[in-house]
Protein backbone atom coordinates (compact mmCIF):
# COMPACT_ATOMS: atom_id res chain seq x y z
CA UNK A 1 0.00 0.00 0.00
CA UNK A 2 0.84 3.57 -0.57
CA UNK A 3 -0.01 6.44 1.49
CA UNK A 4 0.60 10.20 0.91
CA UNK A 5 1.28 11.96 3.76
CA UNK A 6 0.85 15.68 4.89
CA UNK A 7 3.63 17.38 4.01
CA UNK A 8 6.03 18.64 7.19
CA UNK A 9 3.96 16.26 9.66
CA UNK A 10 5.57 17.22 13.20
CA UNK A 11 6.67 14.66 15.12
CA UNK A 12 4.18 13.62 17.22
CA UNK A 13 1.58 13.26 14.31
CA UNK A 14 4.16 10.77 12.04
CA UNK A 15 4.60 9.11 15.15
CA UNK A 16 1.03 8.01 16.16
CA UNK A 17 0.39 7.42 12.02
CA UNK A 18 3.19 4.93 12.20
CA UNK A 19 2.32 3.41 15.37
CA UNK A 20 -1.11 2.61 13.96
CA UNK A 21 0.28 0.60 11.28
CA UNK A 22 2.39 -1.17 13.13
CA UNK A 23 -1.15 -2.05 15.41
CA UNK A 24 -2.29 -3.62 12.28
CA UNK A 25 0.71 -5.46 11.42
CA UNK A 26 2.27 -3.68 9.10
CA UNK A 27 6.24 -2.12 9.04
CA UNK A 28 5.98 1.05 7.87
CA UNK A 29 9.00 2.78 4.88
CA UNK A 30 8.59 6.60 4.94
CA UNK A 31 10.05 7.29 1.45
CA UNK A 32 10.26 10.56 -0.64
CA UNK A 33 12.75 13.33 -0.06
CA UNK A 34 10.00 15.19 1.86
CA UNK A 35 9.29 11.74 4.04
CA UNK A 36 5.83 12.23 2.65
CA UNK A 37 5.13 8.70 1.24
CA UNK A 38 4.83 5.39 3.43
CA UNK A 39 4.92 2.06 1.95
CA UNK A 40 3.58 -0.89 3.88
CA UNK A 41 3.51 -4.72 3.38
CA UNK A 42 -0.67 -4.67 3.74
CA UNK A 43 -2.27 -8.15 4.09
CA UNK A 44 -5.21 -8.48 1.96
CA UNK A 45 -7.43 -6.98 4.85
CA UNK A 46 -10.16 -4.22 2.94
CA UNK A 47 -10.46 -2.60 6.29
CA UNK A 48 -6.59 -1.37 6.41
CA UNK A 49 -7.63 0.90 3.57
CA UNK A 50 -9.91 2.89 5.41
CA UNK A 51 -8.79 3.20 8.75
CA UNK A 52 -5.73 4.72 7.23
CA UNK A 53 -7.50 7.06 5.51
CA UNK A 54 -9.43 8.12 8.78
CA UNK A 55 -5.69 8.84 10.36
CA UNK A 56 -4.66 12.65 11.03
CA UNK A 57 -1.93 13.14 9.07
CA UNK A 58 -2.58 10.99 5.91
CA UNK A 59 -3.93 13.37 3.25
CA UNK A 60 -5.05 9.75 0.72
CA UNK A 61 -3.94 5.97 0.34
CA UNK A 62 -2.55 6.21 -3.26
CA UNK A 63 -2.05 2.69 -4.19
CA UNK A 64 -4.30 0.26 -1.27
CA UNK A 65 -2.10 -2.81 -2.66
CA UNK A 66 -3.77 -6.14 -1.70
CA UNK A 67 -5.74 -4.26 1.28
CA UNK A 68 -8.38 -3.50 -1.83
CA UNK A 69 -12.23 -3.45 -0.65
CA UNK A 70 -13.48 -7.03 -1.56
CA UNK A 71 -15.75 -5.66 -4.28
CA UNK A 72 -12.34 -4.59 -5.69
CA UNK A 73 -10.05 -7.44 -5.39
CA UNK A 74 -10.91 -8.79 -9.06
CA UNK A 75 -11.27 -12.32 -9.42
CA UNK A 76 -13.22 -14.71 -11.77
CA UNK A 77 -16.95 -12.75 -12.62
CA UNK A 78 -19.48 -13.74 -10.47
CA UNK A 79 -22.79 -15.10 -11.34
CA UNK A 80 -25.75 -14.59 -9.47
CA UNK A 81 -28.89 -16.94 -9.12
CA UNK A 82 -32.35 -15.49 -8.96
CA UNK A 83 -34.81 -18.44 -9.38
CA UNK A 84 -34.21 -18.99 -12.95
CA UNK A 85 -32.30 -15.96 -13.89
CA UNK A 86 -28.65 -16.02 -13.74
CA UNK A 87 -26.83 -12.39 -14.10
CA UNK A 88 -22.87 -12.33 -14.57
CA UNK A 89 -20.25 -14.55 -15.89
CA UNK A 90 -21.79 -14.65 -19.53
CA UNK A 91 -25.47 -14.76 -18.56
CA UNK A 92 -27.56 -11.62 -19.21
CA UNK A 93 -31.07 -11.63 -17.75
CA UNK A 94 -33.72 -9.82 -18.05
CA UNK A 95 -36.15 -8.22 -14.82
CA UNK A 96 -39.49 -6.95 -15.77
CA UNK A 97 -42.54 -5.51 -14.14
CA UNK A 98 -44.60 -2.93 -12.90
CA UNK A 99 -42.97 -0.06 -10.13
CA UNK A 100 -45.61 -0.98 -7.89
CA UNK A 101 -48.15 -3.40 -6.94
CA UNK A 102 -51.28 -2.36 -7.10
CA UNK A 103 -54.00 -5.03 -7.58
CA UNK A 104 -53.42 -8.97 -8.09
CA UNK A 105 -55.19 -9.54 -10.88
CA UNK A 106 -53.12 -7.11 -12.89
CA UNK A 107 -50.01 -8.01 -11.65
CA UNK A 108 -50.43 -11.68 -12.14
CA UNK A 109 -51.69 -11.11 -16.10
CA UNK A 110 -47.84 -9.15 -16.24
CA UNK A 111 -46.09 -12.20 -14.87
CA UNK A 112 -47.19 -13.93 -16.97
CA UNK A 113 -46.85 -11.73 -19.98
CA UNK A 114 -43.24 -10.83 -19.28
CA UNK A 115 -42.58 -14.61 -18.45
CA UNK A 116 -43.70 -15.34 -21.44
CA UNK A 117 -41.46 -12.92 -23.25
CA UNK A 118 -38.09 -14.05 -21.81
CA UNK A 119 -38.34 -12.12 -18.67
CA UNK A 120 -37.12 -14.32 -15.57
CA UNK A 121 -37.85 -12.12 -12.68
CA UNK A 122 -40.59 -10.03 -11.96
CA UNK A 123 -40.56 -6.77 -10.70
CA UNK A 124 -42.54 -4.62 -8.27
CA UNK A 125 -42.56 -2.40 -5.33
CA UNK A 126 -44.78 -3.37 -2.71
CA UNK A 127 -42.65 -0.42 -0.43
CA UNK A 128 -42.22 2.25 -2.45
CA UNK A 129 -39.60 4.87 -2.02
CA UNK A 130 -41.05 8.01 -2.71
CA UNK A 131 -39.59 11.95 -3.11
CA UNK A 132 -42.82 13.24 -1.63
CA UNK A 133 -44.92 12.18 1.34
CA UNK A 134 -48.03 12.90 -0.14
CA UNK A 135 -47.37 10.71 -3.25
CA UNK A 136 -48.38 6.78 -3.20
CA UNK A 137 -46.36 5.05 -0.88
CA UNK A 138 -47.15 1.57 -2.04
CA UNK A 139 -49.43 -1.61 -0.53
CA UNK A 140 -46.74 -2.39 1.77
CA UNK A 141 -48.21 -5.87 3.71
CA UNK A 142 -50.83 -6.36 0.96
CA UNK A 143 -48.38 -5.73 -2.09
CA UNK A 144 -45.84 -8.93 -0.45
CA UNK A 145 -48.73 -10.94 -0.47
CA UNK A 146 -49.73 -10.24 -3.90
CA UNK A 147 -46.57 -10.88 -4.78
CA UNK A 148 -46.59 -14.18 -3.11
CA UNK A 149 -49.35 -15.41 -4.62
CA UNK A 150 -48.01 -14.67 -8.32
CA UNK A 151 -44.77 -16.03 -7.28
CA UNK A 152 -46.75 -19.58 -6.07
CA UNK A 153 -49.30 -19.07 -9.52
CA UNK A 154 -46.45 -18.50 -12.30
CA UNK A 155 -42.78 -19.36 -10.69
CA UNK A 156 -41.28 -16.41 -11.66
CA UNK A 157 -38.53 -14.87 -8.90
CA UNK A 158 -39.48 -11.90 -7.47
CA UNK A 159 -37.74 -8.80 -6.44
CA UNK A 160 -38.67 -5.93 -4.42
CA UNK A 161 -37.29 -3.23 -2.20
CA UNK A 162 -36.97 -2.86 1.61
CA UNK A 163 -36.79 0.59 2.66
CA UNK A 164 -36.37 -0.12 6.34
CA UNK A 165 -34.22 -2.77 8.41
CA UNK A 166 -37.64 -3.47 9.70
CA UNK A 167 -38.93 -4.32 6.98
CA UNK A 168 -36.42 -6.82 5.94
CA UNK A 169 -37.94 -10.12 7.58
CA UNK A 170 -41.48 -9.29 5.53
CA UNK A 171 -40.19 -9.04 2.81
CA UNK A 172 -37.35 -11.81 3.12
CA UNK A 173 -40.60 -14.26 3.16
CA UNK A 174 -41.63 -13.07 -0.19
CA UNK A 175 -38.66 -11.98 -2.12
CA UNK A 176 -35.90 -14.27 -3.70
CA UNK A 177 -33.93 -10.85 -4.23
CA UNK A 178 -33.95 -7.56 -2.42
CA UNK A 179 -33.81 -4.26 -4.28
CA UNK A 180 -32.30 -1.51 -2.26
CA UNK A 181 -33.40 1.62 -4.40
CA UNK A 182 -31.11 4.37 -5.32
CA UNK A 183 -32.46 7.21 -2.17
CA UNK A 184 -31.31 4.12 0.09
CA UNK A 185 -27.81 3.16 -1.54
CA UNK A 186 -26.03 4.64 1.23
CA UNK A 187 -28.21 3.00 4.22
CA UNK A 188 -25.87 1.24 5.91
CA UNK A 189 -28.28 -0.06 8.75
CA UNK A 190 -29.87 -1.83 6.00
CA UNK A 191 -27.26 -2.89 4.02
CA UNK A 192 -25.85 -4.48 6.99
CA UNK A 193 -28.72 -6.33 7.95
CA UNK A 194 -28.61 -7.98 3.97
CA UNK A 195 -25.49 -8.74 4.44
CA UNK A 196 -26.43 -11.10 7.84
CA UNK A 197 -28.39 -12.80 4.54
CA UNK A 198 -27.70 -15.16 1.70
CA UNK A 199 -30.37 -13.93 -0.80
CA UNK A 200 -29.37 -11.67 -3.98
CA UNK A 201 -29.16 -7.94 -3.20
CA UNK A 202 -30.04 -5.88 -6.15
CA UNK A 203 -28.31 -2.51 -5.15
CA UNK A 204 -28.71 0.51 -6.97
CA UNK A 205 -26.66 3.46 -7.46
CA UNK A 206 -27.66 7.02 -5.84
CA UNK A 207 -28.80 9.17 -8.24
CA UNK A 208 -25.87 11.27 -6.89
CA UNK A 209 -23.26 8.84 -5.64
CA UNK A 210 -19.57 8.42 -7.52
CA UNK A 211 -18.54 4.53 -8.34
CA UNK A 212 -16.30 4.75 -5.44
CA UNK A 213 -18.98 5.49 -3.24
CA UNK A 214 -21.78 2.94 -4.94
CA UNK A 215 -18.52 0.27 -4.55
CA UNK A 216 -18.84 0.49 -0.75
CA UNK A 217 -22.50 0.62 -0.32
CA UNK A 218 -22.09 -2.82 -1.68
CA UNK A 219 -18.99 -3.25 0.53
CA UNK A 220 -21.49 -3.34 3.11
CA UNK A 221 -23.63 -6.65 2.09
CA UNK A 222 -20.42 -7.65 1.43
CA UNK A 223 -18.23 -7.53 4.19
CA UNK A 224 -21.22 -8.97 6.17
CA UNK A 225 -20.47 -12.19 4.40
CA UNK A 226 -23.39 -12.06 1.61
CA UNK A 227 -21.76 -12.65 -1.93
CA UNK A 228 -24.83 -12.03 -3.93
CA UNK A 229 -24.81 -8.53 -4.73
CA UNK A 230 -25.61 -7.32 -8.34
CA UNK A 231 -25.27 -3.33 -8.85
CA UNK A 232 -27.69 -1.62 -10.85
CA UNK A 233 -26.92 1.65 -12.66
CA UNK A 234 -30.05 4.07 -12.99
CA UNK A 235 -28.89 6.93 -13.74
CA UNK A 236 -27.30 9.91 -12.06
CA UNK A 237 -28.72 13.48 -11.49
CA UNK A 238 -27.41 16.20 -14.73
CA UNK A 239 -28.26 19.55 -15.17
CA UNK A 240 -30.73 18.75 -18.42
CA UNK A 241 -34.38 17.84 -17.99
CA UNK A 242 -34.48 15.89 -21.13
CA UNK A 243 -34.14 13.12 -19.88
CA UNK A 244 -35.64 11.99 -15.99
CA UNK A 245 -31.50 10.92 -15.43
CA UNK A 246 -28.39 10.40 -17.40
CA UNK A 247 -27.99 6.90 -18.02
CA UNK A 248 -23.91 6.34 -17.03
CA UNK A 249 -23.25 3.58 -19.25
CA UNK A 250 -19.28 5.03 -18.50
CA UNK A 251 -20.14 3.70 -15.01
CA UNK A 252 -21.13 0.30 -16.39
CA UNK A 253 -17.95 -0.23 -18.31
CA UNK A 254 -15.65 1.14 -15.58
CA UNK A 255 -17.39 -1.26 -13.04
CA UNK A 256 -17.24 -4.14 -15.28
CA UNK A 257 -13.51 -3.17 -15.09
CA UNK A 258 -12.90 -2.92 -11.37
CA UNK A 259 -15.29 -5.32 -9.72
CA UNK A 260 -16.20 -8.87 -10.23
CA UNK A 261 -19.66 -8.36 -9.18
CA UNK A 262 -22.70 -8.54 -11.93
CA UNK A 263 -23.74 -4.96 -13.36
CA UNK A 264 -27.16 -4.52 -14.90
CA UNK A 265 -28.90 -1.50 -15.92
CA UNK A 266 -32.24 0.17 -15.56
CA UNK A 267 -33.59 1.92 -18.89
CA UNK A 268 -36.85 2.89 -17.13
CA UNK A 269 -35.69 5.42 -14.27
CA UNK A 270 -32.73 6.47 -16.55
CA UNK A 271 -35.45 8.21 -19.10
CA UNK A 272 -38.66 8.78 -17.32
CA UNK A 273 -40.19 8.36 -20.77
CA UNK A 274 -41.06 4.90 -22.64
CA UNK A 275 -39.79 5.90 -25.84
CA UNK A 276 -36.20 6.16 -25.08
CA UNK A 277 -35.96 2.41 -22.57
CA UNK A 278 -35.33 1.08 -25.84
CA UNK A 279 -32.55 2.90 -26.98
CA UNK A 280 -30.79 2.89 -23.09
CA UNK A 281 -31.79 -0.79 -23.12
CA UNK A 282 -29.22 -1.03 -25.84
CA UNK A 283 -26.89 1.20 -24.63
CA UNK A 284 -26.42 -0.38 -21.34
CA UNK A 285 -26.42 -3.96 -22.95
CA UNK A 286 -23.43 -2.91 -25.53
CA UNK A 287 -21.54 -1.47 -22.72
CA UNK A 288 -21.20 -5.02 -21.08
CA UNK A 289 -24.56 -5.03 -18.54
CA UNK A 290 -25.21 -7.97 -17.63
CA UNK A 291 -28.90 -7.85 -17.38
CA UNK A 292 -31.97 -5.43 -17.05
CA UNK A 293 -34.39 -4.45 -15.29
CA UNK A 294 -37.40 -2.45 -16.93
CA UNK A 295 -40.81 -1.23 -16.05
CA UNK A 296 -43.33 -2.42 -17.72
CA UNK A 297 -47.39 -1.83 -17.70
CA UNK A 298 -50.03 -2.48 -20.37
CA UNK A 299 -52.70 0.38 -18.78
CA UNK A 300 -49.97 3.05 -17.78
CA UNK A 301 -52.61 5.12 -17.07
CA UNK A 302 -53.96 3.36 -14.48
CA UNK A 303 -50.76 3.28 -12.54
CA UNK A 304 -50.06 5.36 -9.32
CA UNK A 305 -46.54 5.77 -10.13
CA UNK A 306 -44.02 6.07 -13.05
CA UNK A 307 -46.81 5.66 -15.68
CA UNK A 308 -44.98 7.40 -18.11
CA UNK A 309 -41.77 5.28 -18.36
CA UNK A 310 -43.76 1.75 -18.32
CA UNK A 311 -42.99 0.12 -21.63
CA UNK A 312 -46.10 -2.52 -23.48
CA UNK A 313 -45.45 -5.66 -24.03
CA UNK A 314 -45.12 -5.36 -27.53
CA UNK A 315 -41.97 -3.21 -26.67
CA UNK A 316 -40.72 -5.30 -24.17
CA UNK A 317 -40.85 -7.90 -26.62
CA UNK A 318 -38.20 -5.25 -28.84
CA UNK A 319 -35.95 -5.18 -26.04
CA UNK A 320 -35.50 -8.83 -25.29
CA UNK A 321 -34.93 -9.75 -28.41
CA UNK A 322 -32.09 -7.01 -28.60
CA UNK A 323 -30.53 -8.25 -25.60
CA UNK A 324 -30.63 -11.87 -26.82
CA UNK A 325 -28.99 -10.39 -30.28
CA UNK A 326 -26.79 -7.68 -28.14
CA UNK A 327 -25.75 -10.75 -25.52
CA UNK A 328 -24.89 -12.97 -28.78
CA UNK A 329 -22.95 -10.35 -30.07
CA UNK A 330 -20.30 -10.58 -26.86
CA UNK A 331 -20.61 -14.28 -26.50
CA UNK A 332 -22.97 -14.16 -23.69
CA UNK A 333 -26.38 -15.97 -23.53
CA UNK A 334 -29.95 -14.53 -22.71
CA UNK A 335 -31.46 -16.95 -20.12
CA UNK A 336 -34.93 -17.37 -20.75
CA UNK A 337 -37.51 -19.75 -19.19
CA UNK A 338 -37.25 -22.42 -22.56
C1 LIG B 1 -38.02 1.72 -8.67
O1 LIG B 1 -37.32 0.76 -9.04
O2 LIG B 1 -39.24 1.78 -8.84
C2 LIG B 1 -37.34 2.89 -8.05
C3 LIG B 1 -37.96 3.66 -7.18
O3 LIG B 1 -36.08 3.07 -8.51
P1 LIG B 1 -34.92 4.02 -7.96
O4 LIG B 1 -34.65 3.58 -6.55
O5 LIG B 1 -33.79 3.72 -8.89
O6 LIG B 1 -35.40 5.43 -8.06
MN1 LIG C 1 -40.46 3.17 -10.53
Amino acid sequence: MLVRLRKNLRGAELESVLTRCRDLGCEPKVLGADGDLLELETPARPELRSVLEDSTGVVQVIDAGNARELALQGGEPLEVHVGRARFGAGSVSVIAGPCAVEDEERTLEIARAVKQRGATVLRGGAYKPRTSPYSFQGTHAAGLEILANVRAETGIAIVTEALDPRDVEAVGEVTDMFQVGSRNMANSPLLIELGKLRKPVLLKRGFAATLREFVLAAEFVLAGGNENVVLCERGIRSFDPSTRNVLDVGAVAVLKRITHLPVIVDPSHAAGRADLVRALARAGLAAGADGLICEVHPEPLEVHSDGAQAIDYAELDHVISDARALAALDERELVTFE
